[in-house]
This record gives C-alpha cells, structure tokens and sequence, in this order.
C-alpha cells in the first residue's frame, strides 16, 4: 500500500469511539478510512457502562439508523442478540470502605458501605464491556458499512495542504501511507496522536489530586457476596440488597484509593487500583505485581476476595491517570473526549462522556453534510462550531476533574463520600431519565453541567474544598440536588441502600416538565420490563 489515499474523514483509533463514529459518519453519506496502530482482537481498559451510556446507545443507533449496534445498550438485547460478545452484568454500583490492617465488617447502620442499584432488572441493566470482544465487533460493523479500515499504521505526522485540507502522513508494514482527508477525528485516546502530532500540551486539572492506577485481568476472583468478611448483617429482617452486590461495579474504597471489580460472564473478571501519588510510592507501584500483593496485605477482606485469583495477563501501570489537553479541536480537527482528557475510572464516566462527544460531533457532521448537498462551501464543522465543540468537552471534564477530586477527598471520610457522590447518582439518573423520556429539561452536559445552581453547589460542598460536618452535610447535599432528585437519593432512613424504584420517577414527574401521566407512558417499555 504506497501512495496516496483519499477520504472525508480520517478517524484515528478503532477503540469503540472511533468505531461507532465511523458507523454514524458512514450513515450520513461520507467516505471514512478508520486508522489503527494495533490489530483486533487487543486488550483495551474502560469496560463499565452507564445508564446514561445505554441512553446514548440507543438513541444514537436509532437517529443514524445504526440498528446492529443498539442491542448493546442493555444486559438483556445484548444476550439475545451477540452472545458470543462476551460483557457481564452491572445491576449497580457498590461501594465498601475499608481500613488498614482490619478486616471488612459492615457497620450495623450501614455507614461504610453505599449501594446504588443503576437498573430495575438484568434485561434493561448496565453492562461491563470485555473491550477485546466489543472492539472487535464494532470495528466488524464498521467495515460491514463501508468504513475503509487499516490497522497495523504507525502515523507519522498531520501537515496542512494548501486548500487547507489535512494531510495524514504514515507506514504500514514498511509501506509509505498518505491520506488526504476533509477532516480528522482523534479517536485514539489520552495523550494521543494529534496532542502528540500538533503539540497540544496537557494542561492538567486544576487542584486535582495526582493519581496512579495498576490494573490486570483474573481468574477466579470470588464473589463478596460468598464471603463472610461481606455479609449483611440483617440476616433476620430478610432485607435484600438493592442489587446483587458483585453484579455491579464494585469498589473497595481505602484512604488514597480505590480498587475495581468488575466481572464478565466469561469467569474473567477486571480489577486494578487507582491510587493517590503517596499510596503508589508507599506501595512501590512501579513494581507491578508485587504492589498489588502489598495492597492486598494491607487490606485482609480484599485479600480474601483474591485468595483463589490469578493474573491471566501482565499488571499495566500508569504512572499519570489523568489528562488533559489544552485544545480539543480546530476547523478541520476534532479529538473526542476520550483523546482530550480522562480524569478516573470512578463513576464509569470515560464511555459516556465519549458518546457525548460523538453525539455533538455527529451533529455537525449531518449538518455540515446538509451544507454539501445545498451547495454551500463546508468544512466539517462550520465555523464557530470548533469553539463550540471544544467548550462542551473540555468543560465537561474539567467539571468531572472536579467532582471525581472531592470524591477523593472523601475518601477519608466515607459518610461525606456517600453523601457527595449523589451528586452523580442524582445527575446521572436525572439525565438518563429526562433523555428516555424526551423530557424539555433534558441536560447538554455531563453531570448537569449546564445548570449553574447545581454545578456551583457540587463546587461549593466538595469534601476537597470543606470539611463536612457529618450531621448537617447530607442535608446540605439533599437540599442542592433537590431539583434534579428524581430517584430518591439522599434519604438517611435508606441507610446508603438504594433501589430503582420508577415510581419515584413518576411522582417527581414536574421535576422533569412533564405530567405524571406522561412520565407514566413514556416509561411504558421499561416499567414492563419489570
Ligand atoms: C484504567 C482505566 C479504567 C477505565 N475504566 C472505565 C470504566 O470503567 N468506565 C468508563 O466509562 N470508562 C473507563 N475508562 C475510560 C475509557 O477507557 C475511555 O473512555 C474509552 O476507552 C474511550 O474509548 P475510545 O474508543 O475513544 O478510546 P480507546 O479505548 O483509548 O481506544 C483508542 C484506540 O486508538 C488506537 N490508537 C492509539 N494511538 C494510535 C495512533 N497513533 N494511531 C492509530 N491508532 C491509535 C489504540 O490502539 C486503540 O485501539 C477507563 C480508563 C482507564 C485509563
């Protein structure tokens, strides 16, 4: 392959960002080449889903006709539909605070533990992605759509031609590549190929904690729930989790970190830590596996759960978890979130901030599609929309920086971390729901960035910024998110155990500028599912 190629649009990176853009940019008439360095299947990490995320899925593949792709936005669709792409089951998010040196026992009024259910039932439930699997499969779709694909490209460098256009230049297997395009789209993660080919710099988070993270792949790794150190210790009222706890995100929250547990159907289950600067030297996290064995000994409950484990594949380290690029996009360039910053794995909020930015850069590209069609002189995005676009996505991860800082401030101090997440947990239902049900109040941003009250309240309570007093603060938090509380959080006789329960949904339907009768009909589907 030497010489020179042409197409519209150059997406670089074939993770599932770049795949499902190609899709949607197929389906609104351009030609697109999708570059990638590796060959699928690879290993690849963010692999838990969102409501929010499912949302997204669903609503993309329905507005750019992309059908085989929305099975993925549920555990249930996408049983029926790919078995053979393996993902597991995220009924929730689960949360257990841990201590140095003791084992796990969960306090009588549930103070050091927070359960949040994200799904009424495994049909409509989150999922965790085997990325290796899913990568494959929407690379597959991608070309089953036209999108021209090239892996194995080691990319060079961008120069711009005369009439403006981009021009990628590269190898593949010893061969010269050039490809002439109208537009490129960074698809290729932090620290990627344009930051590195335009020399954008990382300008870093403000007052943001500096974070490691250490991760691998298992093999049996038990289930807390088989575990005595884990029991609920209401055996006699009968009281049953909000979730089945493993079948969630699991976190194991300790002072300076936190660990993930995140289990797929195939017995495989992901784990790694990300950890502040001071916990990654005292544990010599450089060292790999030996730092993941010192955390265990720290903490004997963990270190139950991973007795039977084994590594199927080397630790990753990453010495500098987030990122942050200085600019995001220009006339003829844009990097999708996932290229222009990450911040942590807390939250699962890497996969739907991507399709945010999909969904924003989808836009402009139908429109400035329609632009072609009319006659009118276009580049990809008209001008003024670069701005736009990088506003929305850097904002949106500046304010995510902000709220995943003071949740590791709250670490120390677990009650005020339960009661500071419902931030998320109320932004995040609030905007899965307001998109399921066409809502007027539905947010543009992540974490209702959009809305000054709640975005100025989550700065002014942040555990990183004050000191919670423990008993005025979850009012304090209650009465800030107020407005957007549309799931029951924030209700001290829960005892940190939340259900999904759609009628809570329902009875705040105002909440949403809608009636209850249209909350009620909208909800139709999902309410059977139950
Ligand atoms: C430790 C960790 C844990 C995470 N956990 C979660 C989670 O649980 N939930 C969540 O929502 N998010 C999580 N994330 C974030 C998540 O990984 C990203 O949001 C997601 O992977 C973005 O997908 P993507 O397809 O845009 O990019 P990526 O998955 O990063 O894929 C980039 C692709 O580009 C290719 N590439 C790279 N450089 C080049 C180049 N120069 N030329 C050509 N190709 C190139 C790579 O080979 C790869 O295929 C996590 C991130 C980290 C670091």
């Amino acid at each position: 392959m030497t010489g020179g190629l042409d197409t519209d649009i150059a997406i670089v990176g074939s993770g599932f960002g770049g795949s499902v853009l190609a899709m949607i940019a197929r389906r609104l008439g351009y030609r697109v080449m999708l570059i990638e360095r590796g060959q699928h299947p690879r290993f690849a990490i963010g692999e838990s889903a969102s409501p929010l995320a499912g949302i997204l899925i669903e609503q993309l593949a329905d507005r750019y006709d992309v059908p085989r792709v929305r099975p993925l936005s549920a555990f249930g669709t996408w049983q029926r539909a790919y078995p053979h792409v393996v993902c597991g089951l995220k009924r929730g998010f689960t949360y257990f605070k841990h201590e140095t040196g003791r084992r796990y026992a969960a306090d009588c009024d549930r103070t050091n533990q927070l359960l949040v259910a994200a799904s009424p039932s495994d049909e409509v439930s989150d999922t965790h992605w085997l990325r290796s699997d899913v990568d494959h499969f929407l690379v597959n779709e991608a070309i089953a759509l036209g999108v021209d694909y090239h892996d194995l490209v080691e990319l060079e460098g961008i120069e711009w031609q005369p009439s403006g256009d981009p021009l990628l230049k590269g190898t593949r297997q010893g061969q010269t590549l050039r490809v002439r395009a109208k537009f490129v789209v960074d698809a290729s993660g932090p620290r990627g190929f344009l930051s590195r080919a335009l020399g954008i710099a990382d300008r870093g988070f403000d007052d943001y904690p500096a974070t490691q993270a250490l991760f691998s792949h298992f093999s049996d790794v038990a289930r807390c729930d088989q575990l005595d150190d884990f029991r609920i210790p209401y055996p006699e009222s009968r009281v049953p989790t909000p979730h089945p706890v493993d079948d969630a995100a699991l976190h194991h929250v300790f002072d300076g970190g936190w660990m993930w547990v995140l289990r797929f159907g195939n017995g495989v289950t992901s784990a790694g830590i990300a950890v502040e600067d001071w916990l990654a030297a005292e544990l010599r996290i450089a060292e790999g596996e030996p730092a993941w064995q010192r955390l265990l000994a720290r903490y004997p409950s963990i270190a139950q759960q991973f007795a039977d484990a084994r590594p199927i594949r080397s630790f990753t380290w990453m010495p500098r978890l987030a990122y942050r690029a200085a600019e995001a996009a220009g006339e003829r360039w844009a990097m999708l979130p996932s290229a222009a910053a990450f911040i942590d794995p807390l939250f699962s909020t890497g996969i739907p901030l991507t399709l945010l930015g999909i969904e924003r850069l989808a836009r402009e590209l139908d429109q400035a599609g329609l632009n072609l069609q009319a006659g009118l002189p276009s580049t990809a995005l008209r001008p003024g929309q670069a701005r736009l676009y990088q506003n929305a996505t850097l904002a949106d991860a500046d304010l995510t920086a902000r709220f995943i800082a003071g949740s590791y401030a709250g670490f120390r101090n677990f009650p005020a971390f339960a009661s500071y997440s419902m931030f998320y947990f109320a932004a995040a239902s609030f905007s899965e729901m307001a998109r399921r049900l066409a809502s007027p109040r539905t947010p543009r941003g992540f974490l209702c960035g959009d809305s000054e009250p709640f975005t100025t309240a989550m700065t002014r309570l942040s555990p990183a910024t004050t000191r919670p007093a423990s008993d005025r603060y979850n009012s304090e938090v209650a009465a800030a998110i107020a407005d957007w509380n549309v799931a029951g959080l924030c209700d001290a006789e829960k005892q940190n155990w939340y259900g999904v329960d759609l009628d809570d949904t329902i009875r705040y339907a105002e909440k949403l500028g809608l009636t209850r009768k249209e909350v009620r009909q909208r909800l139709g589907p999902l309410a059977c599912s139950l």
